[in-house]
């Protein structure tokens, strides 16, 4: 590895970019540095981000939240930011062991765009903005969709500065199935937000696509039900019905092109299912309870 730089600021983290095009920047390293140890990459340099206090912390805009992309998920966790975003702190709760979460960020995690990233379904959820820094002093939005789904991917001498998000001040879950016991990737998750302004549901299902999947349909059916000026409240039954039709409409059966019966799922297929339809269940019903 030929250098490492540690500026002060984004915009200079974003020149010192633009003057090493071979060099990466590195935040927490959690997934940077597995790819060097592995063999996968061998940055010809470094920017890294961990000196840029700008990025650490988070002000508020306009009724939302602009989340500094430094932010680690240990900070998120905290009891301050989860009274702000539930869900985002729910999420960086569940990202990994302790030493992760001490170093790994919100940035880092939307830029590595894992499917088990853990922030992801929560920032689709949420319709979050992402607030990237190019070259003197530009700025630009982009939903975090845009960066998930690969369009509108960041230039060589662009970095996530900050991610806009919303403040809803109303129930928001996220519930992440690992098949194991104690931290662990996702199996699946699930990121359930309420928007009582909008009389919204948004739910987002992560880690069984590429990019989380917004089923758009099951929120509207479920948001029609709901009795916002009242108690907020759904029979069981209800709850389970959208369980269902959130995980049919993530993972949908595969009818065959002539238009015949579609055969039953693979067995693991129609567990991952179940596990999303639980899931979906579950977020729900905690967040109207
Ligand atoms: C053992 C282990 C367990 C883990 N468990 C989980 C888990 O349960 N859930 C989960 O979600 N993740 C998990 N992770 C993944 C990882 O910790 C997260 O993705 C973390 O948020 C990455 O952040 P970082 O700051 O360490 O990123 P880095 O490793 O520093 O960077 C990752 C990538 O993002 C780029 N990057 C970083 N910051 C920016 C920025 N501001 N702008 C543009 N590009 C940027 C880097 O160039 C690099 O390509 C785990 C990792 C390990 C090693």
């Amino acid at each position: 590895m030929q250098s490492v730089t540690l500026p002060a600021s984004l915009d200079e983290a974003v020149a010192a970019l633009g003057a090493m095009p071979a060099a990466v920047p590195v935040a927490g390293g959690t997934d940077l540095m597995a790819a060097v140890n592995q063999g996968l990459l061998r940055p010809a340099g470094l920017v890294g981000l961990s000196r840029i206090s700008e990025l650490r912390g988070w002000h508020y805009q306009d009724g939302h939240a602009l989340l500094g992309a430094g932010l680690t998920h240990a900070r998120m966790g905290r009891p301050d930011f989860a009274a702000l975003i539930p869900a985002l702190a729910a999420s960086a709760r569940a990202a990994g062991p302790p030493q992760i979460r001490n170093a790994g960020t919100l940035g880092g995690n939307i830029a590595t765009a894992a499917p088990t990233g853990d922030s992801l379904p929560v920032l689709a959820a949420l319709e979050a903005e992402l607030v990237i820094a190019g070259p003197d002093g530009s700025r630009r939005e982009i939903p975090v969709s845009h960066l998930l789904a690969g369009r509108d991917m960041l230039e060589p001498a662009e970095l996530i500065g900050f991610v806009r998000v919303p403040l809803l001040h109303a129930p928001q879950v996220f519930l992440k199935a690992t098949g194991r016991t104690g931290p662990g990737r996702a199996t699946a998750s699930v990121a359930i937000v309420l928007d009582p302004a909008r009389r919204g549901v948004r739910c987002a299902v992560g880690a069984i696509a590429p990019m989380p999947l917004r089923p758009l349909e099951a929120e509207r059916w479920i948001a029609s039900l709901i009795d916002w000026d009242g108690e907020r409240g759904l029979a069981p039954d209800a709850l389970a019905a959208f369980g269902e039709y959130v995980a049919a409409a993530c993972i949908p059966d595969q009818a065959p092109d002539d238009g015949g019966e579609a055969p039953p799922l693979p067995p693991a297929v129609l567990h991952l299912r179940r596990t999303v339809a639980a899931l979906a269940r579950r977020a729900l019903g905690r967040a109207l309870s």
